[in-house]
């Protein structure tokens, strides 16, 4: 079905209708998860984590091993349980039941693997290029949508990001996670090919979703998307480009990394009106776990 502003962006391939509002459809593919590309070592696809052996409905940290080892990050009916925490500097890892997981489709510890749930909208913002925004309130804690891409290594996102000129868009969201140890594990999407809606959502300095990656079938994360707030029908969807743990503490701040990665790249200037906001779009993301 085609017409303006009566369209599927995904193409039938979300579990719902991806609306978007406009003439002319922007150049890129639409894939609902991740891919890997160049220098990704590991395919997003490949089943890479060990399953639980529960036959219940649904898993429960009694007796089920996955939330043993990873804890428990969502309540009966799929919302996040930290919340309150995803704010500060410390977001715990999500680790959901997995295709290896003997557990039913619709147990409690799957999320983010069942994918797009909401009415959402793509429309052309006034001054912020293009936006996403939902069609239906969203509770507090919700699973919005994933920011999927091509998930490639570091030497690829820090060439695409070189490469960029003023009037492209930056889509690469580089997503550093720091263990208890003192390793660093990193990650970097780049949807401007290939993507999902969550290409489209705008950074706020005062945002309405916050970031987390969350682990499903495979070592690779998802970059998925939680409503921070309670959020109204047709209210635009923005999370903070910088990350919804940035509040670190410097000594917990990678400079040396942050220098190399903002090296010869020219800052945007940020549009979203909050009056927190710092004026120019941030580039680096950071959680600590
Ligand atoms: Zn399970
Ligand atoms: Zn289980
Ligand atoms: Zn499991």
């Amino acid at each position: 079905m085609s017409g303006y502003g009566c369209e599927d962006m995904s193409g039938g391939q979300e579990e719902i209708w991806v609306l978007f509002q406009g003439s002319t459809r922007p150049e890129f593919q639409y894939f609902p998860d991740n891919v890997q590309g160049p220098g990704c070592v590991v395919d997003p696809s490949e089943v890479t984590l060990p399953g639980c052996s529960c036959t219940s409905h649904s898993c429960s940290p009694e007796s089920c091993s996955c939330l043993q080892t990873h804890g428990q990050s969502y309540d009966a009916v799929g919302k996040l349980l930290t919340v309150h925490r995803a704010n500060s500097a410390h977001c715990s890892p999500v680790f959901e039941c997995n295709a290896l997981c003997s557990c039913s489709d619709s147990c409690s510890n799957r999320v983010v693997q069942r994918g797009l749930r909401l009415r959402l909208e793509v429309f052309s913002t006034q001054d912020r290029g293009w936006g996403v925004r939902t069609l239906e309130g969203i509770p507090q804690g919700t699973f919005v949508c994933e920011y999927a891409g091509e998930v490639i290594g570091y030497l690829e996102a820090r060439r695409r990001q070189l490469a960029q000129t003023s009037k492209d868009n930056n889509y690469i969201i580089a997503v550093r996670e720091h263990a208890g140890t003192g390793s660093i594990t990193e990650t970097f999407v780049d949807p401007a090919k290939v993507g999902n809606v969550g290409r489209f959502l705008n950074h706020s300095c005062s945002p309405n979703l916050f970031m987390i990656p969350v682990r499903t079938h495979s070592l690779v994360p998802q970059l998925a998307l939680f409503a921070a707030q309670d959020i109204g029908a047709n209210e635009e969807l923005t999370f903070d480009y910088s990350g919804g743990c940035s509040d670190q503490s410097p000594m917990q701040k990678d400079d040396v990394f942050k220098d190399k990665w903002t090296d010869g790249y020219q800052r945007k200037v940020c549009h979203c009106g909050a009056t927190n906001c710092m004026k120019l779009l941030p580039l680096d993301f950071s959680i600590l776990s």
